[in-house]
């Protein structure tokens, strides 16, 4: 025992004489948990204190230096103790030190006590503080969170309540966020580990919530999220948790129950739970959901991970074209995240080691069937072969190495233009593709400006072809975004238009120069019967939309001269496809431009 052992004893020894409790014990907070530090008293009544518990079942009360007396076995402190004790009156003395808890003396009795109201509580109070310097931990600690109780559900108040928490409370729901809920779960894992019981961990998301943020606004937004967190937390139990994730997503963590137990069960639950009509500011809502479960023991040991699976799992429950659907993380679904690793930690690799390069496919205009654009596209050189975008920018995606890699292909872009036009080569425009990631990001358009300085390209030489998702998930934002680029002198496209869900009004609040019609379309213009008919009508629909709002109109995927044919009687401007060039290595660019030069010297002296 140590000297700082024997005053805590001494200290909890006059505490007990205060209030003539006959046993009590000191508790540390250290993040989200509290560990038991001493013991006073008879053994058989604090022999069994757990070394380890939830900080939140010590401070579910405002810390402040009044003692909670004699609440008897309702008070959370007495589930520390084991049911044999059969502890009926505690009192609660946290420790704190401007306006910090970290530490509590939980004083009990077997008795249940109406004379505790007259303890001196000042005396208590001074105890307390003799305790802080012994208790008081090492370094200072991260993010003290302490948000309003009297405004949050009751399980949020358990959890609001814990003293030295990371994260914070989502402001709409008052829920803890994802990071609020690491520690929590890693405790709950230890407390499964010891007993043997199970942990599930479940996120589920709302189906096509973004709509209805959109159509009926934030406020009846935020108010069916709340509605959804209040039904959430009467479907789960108080040992339970229940957080938000980001956006549309909920978090649940379920504890306590038999390992092998069907979380299915559950899941079920919460899925019913927000089936029943909301209403909301005077709409009535049917709201549909997705939920991913993973499992300890069955599916990993640690939070992060069941954070991530069930992340997983929620993924290929949203990939379904059933709503409601309800996934389990799966032997299977490890194996592709683990080749999904694999494949990222390879990418990281070839971004240093030089493996990636860009390929650059010609753009034809109708009128003068010559081409003077080109689409930079991106190729990985790896041992075995040249590896497609398609296998590798999703990963990519997922992991935000894309970031890194778009600047990379960016300034190569940029680089190649400006050798190619010095070389006296006649190339306008060469084209870039940004991934919404990229887009998203706040130094975006800094970036772009970085590099056409660093490689002294005259902007209008860079196009940005930017999908129509990623201009969707906030359209204000994409708005300023693309001023911004189009002040600089950038021009940018609309790439695979026609393919996401936008809706066709936003179109004309968007500051962009191309729609680039995706393949999707482009390549039934040949098929005859109705796929032949519908393509026609919708190409004609999106060339007679762009040009109305004065864009040019670029067809994407033309492999056959049928196919030209009638791109060329539905007006489009300009096309790409194989049937003029495949994409193509840089060293072969001059080449295409040639032979275009002498076939255009040749056509004209005929
Ligand atoms: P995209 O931007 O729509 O590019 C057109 C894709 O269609 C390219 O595939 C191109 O090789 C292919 N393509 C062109 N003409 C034809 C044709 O006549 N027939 C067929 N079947 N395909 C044709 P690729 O190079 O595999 O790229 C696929 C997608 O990957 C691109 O679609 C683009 O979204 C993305 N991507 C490519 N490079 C980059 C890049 O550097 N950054 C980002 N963020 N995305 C890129
Ligand atoms: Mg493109
Ligand atoms: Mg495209």
């Amino acid at each position: 025992m140590t000297s700082d052992d024997q005053a805590l004893i001494d200290q909890l020894r006059v505490a007990c004489a205060i209030t003539r409790m006959p046993a009590g014990v000191i508790f540390r907070l250290s993040g989200n948990h509290a560990r038991r530090v001493v013991t006073y008293g008879p053994p058989e009544l604090v022999a069994d204190v757990p070394l380890e518990a939830p900080a939140w079942r010590l401070a579910r009360e405002a810390p402040a230096l009044v003692p909670i007396v004699g609440r008897g076995p309702a008070a959370p402190e007495i589930a520390l103790f084991p049911p044999s004790v059969g502890v009926n009156a505690a009192v609660t003395v946290p420790v704190e030190q401007e306006g910090r808890q970290f530490g509590a003396i939980v004083l009990v009795d077997r008795e249940a006590r109406e004379d505790l109201e007259g303890t001196d509580v000042t005396a208590l109070a001074t105890v307390a503080s003799h305790i802080v310097i012994h208790l008081a931990p090492p370094t200072p600690v991260r993010g003290v969170m302490r948000p309003r109780k009297e405004t949050l559900p009751p399980h949020v108040r358990d959890l609001a309540a814990w003293p030295l928490s990371v994260g914070a409370h989502d402001a709409v729901t008052g829920l803890p966020d994802r990071r609020m809920l690491e520690e929590p779960v890693e405790v709950a894992l230890d407390d499964a580990e010891r007993e043997g019981t199970g942990v599930a961990v479940a996120i589920l998301a709302l189906d096509r919530f973004q709509r209805i943020d959109d159509w009926l606004g934030r406020d009846v937004g935020d108010g069916l999220l709340r509605q959804v967190a209040e039904r959430l937390l009467d479907t789960t139990t108080e040992n339970d948790l229940v957080g938000r994730g980001s956006g549309d997503e909920f978090l649940a963590v379920l504890t306590g129950h038999p390992r092998g137990a069907s979380a299915l069960a559950l899941a079920d639950r919460m899925l019913q739970s927000v089936r029943e009509p909301f209403h909301v500011q005077g709409y009535e809502l049917s709201l549909s959901a997705s939920v991913g479960i993973a499992r300890y023991p069955e599916d990993a040991n640690d939070g992060g991970s069941l954070l991530r699976y069930a992340g997983i799992a929620l993924h290929r429950a949203k990939a379904s074209r059933r709503r409601g659907r309800i996934e389990c993380f799966t032997a299977e679904l490890r194996e592709q995240v683990e080749r999904r690793g694999d494949l990222e930690r390879h990418l990281r690799r070839a971004l240093g080691a030089g493996e990636l390069l860009l390929h650059y496919q010609p753009k034809v205009a109708l009128d003068s069937r010559r081409s003077t654009e080109l689409e930079a596209l991106i190729r990985w050189q790896r041992h075995d072969g040249l590896v497609s975008p398609g296998h590798f920018l999703p990963v990519a995606e997922e992991s935000e190495l894309i970031v890194p890699i778009g600047s990379w292909v960016l300034l190569e872009a940029c680089r190649q233009v400006s050798r190619w036009r010095a070389a006296g080569l006649d190339i306008e425009c060469v084209s870039v593709n940004v991934s919404a990631h990229q887009f998203a990001r706040a130094d975006f358009v800094g970036t772009v400006q970085r590099v056409l300085s660093s490689t002294r390209v005259d902007p209008r030489h860079l196009e940005l072809e930017v999908t129509e998702t990623s201009l969707m998930d906030d359209v204000q934002a994409a708005v300023e975004k693309l001023s911004a680029l189009r002040e600089l002198g950038v021009r940018v496209s609309v790439d695979d238009f026609g393919t996401g869900y936008s809706s066709l009004a936003y179109l004309q609040r968007l500051p962009v120069d191309v729609l680039k019609i995706d393949r999707a379309f482009v390549k039934d213009l040949d098929v005859g019967g109705v796929a032949q008919q519908h393509a026609t009508a919708l190409t004609q629909a999106i060339t007679g939309l762009g040009h109305s709002l004065g864009l040019e109109v670029l067809a994407e995927g033309v492999e056959t001269v049928a196919q030209l044919d009638a791109l060329v009687t539905l007006g489009v401007d300009a096309v790409q496809g194989y049937f003029f060039s495949r994409p193509l290595d840089a060293s072969r660019v001059p080449d295409f431009f040639t032979l275009q030069d002498s076939v255009a010297r040749r056509s004209s002296a005929t």
